[in-house]
């Protein structure tokens, strides 16, 4: 089986049938990942560069792992020690690069589009690691991967995401592929930080009270405060908003059910997430990390298969 489309730039463009191929493909790599020797010759002789125009810990390492896993040849690419320092444009050192013969371009910028822009412009297949506030469809794809993996299945599931919904892109891939694949969202967060448009845009349901949206949910995927996207305050404090929709060990005991908590990191402990719950029995987000591999091995090796 084949992917729809020859670049991952947003699970907006995904078929339903798509993401069920890449979560089922990222299950056998995860059999794969639990063997002694954990990697395969898939990728050998595929030249991937990660072109990282913004800071990260996660997805960065993830995705190098993911390629070294497949026997790819990885080249690490990051703007701030780079000639793109020096004013060279995108293009210009997409191209640069690419003459070095490289397959594929895996890329975070700050910039919404950034990577559409060069899957219009360059051969190689392009993988969204995340651009501005836009889409993240890899952290979305192994964020569904460690739900299905928790729950069974993502029909039907009740998923609650909490916080900065404007700023994050990790919502928005969330949101178009839990809709894909028939799970309900409620969002929840404070009025200034989530666009109203979204109830008819995606049809997710929207309230500004945490313990209600915890109350109805299975699963809570908890977003960090992206306070350096923020030009102006949208809310009082960092403590106020802890007060109002921190997560706390309270919180939780406060709820008539167990839910299951989940972020896609880096959390800002004490503000959104406190250290007991990111660090508690409810808590998937390690097990989020691992799956990351695996689910970015299966995104790679489809794009990789397919015949142009
Ligand atoms: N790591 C995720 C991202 O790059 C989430 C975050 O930064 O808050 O979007």
């Amino acid at each position: 089986m084949k992917l729809s489309t020859k670049h991952l730039l947003g699970i907006k463009d995904l078929l339903p049938e798509d993401i069920s191929l890449i979560l089922s493909t990222a299950a056998q790599f995860k059999e794969v990942l639990q063997r002694p020797v954990k990697k395969v010759p898939s990728l050998r002789d595929v030249t991937i560069v990660n072109l990282f125009y913004e800071n990260s810990t996660r997805t960065r390492m993830s995705f190098e792992l993911a390629e070294k896993r497949l026997s790819a040849d990885v080249m690490n690419f990051t703007a701030s020690s780079s000639s793109a320092a020096k004013g060279e444009t995108l293009l210009d050192t997409v191209n640069n690069i690419l003459s070095m013969k490289v397959d594929m371009v895996v890329m975070r910028h700050s910039a919404s589009g950034a990577p559409h822009f060069l899957a219009q412009h360059i051969p190689a297949a392009i993988v969204n690691a995340g651009d501005g506030i836009n889409e993240h469809p890899t952290q979305a794809l192994l964020d569904a991967f460690s739900m299905q993996e928790k729950f069974g299945s993502l029909k039907g599931l009740k998923v609650a995401l909490i916080g900065d919904i404007l700023h994050s892109r990790v919502a928005l891939s969330n949101m178009y592929l839990l809709k894909k694949m028939g799970a309900e969202i409620t969002v929840a967060g404070p009025p200034t930080l989530i666009p109203v448009h979204l109830q008819a845009a995606l049809g997710v349901n929207i309230t500004y009270n945490l313990a209600e949206a915890l109350q109805w949910c299975d699963v809570a995927n908890v977003l960090r405060i992206q306070l350096e996207r923020q030009n102006q305050p949208l809310f009082s404090s960092l403590r106020e908003y802890n007060l109002a929709y921190g997560i706390t060990r309270k919180v939780l005991d406060g709820l008539k059910k167990e839910i299951v908590i989940m972020h896609p990191g880096p959390i800002n402990r004490g503000v959104e997430l406190d250290s007991d719950v990111a660090d508690g029995p409810h808590s998937i987000i390690l097990q989020q990390v691992e799956n990351g591999v695996a689910v970015r091995m299966a995104a790679l090796y489809l794009l990789a298969g397919r015949e142009n």
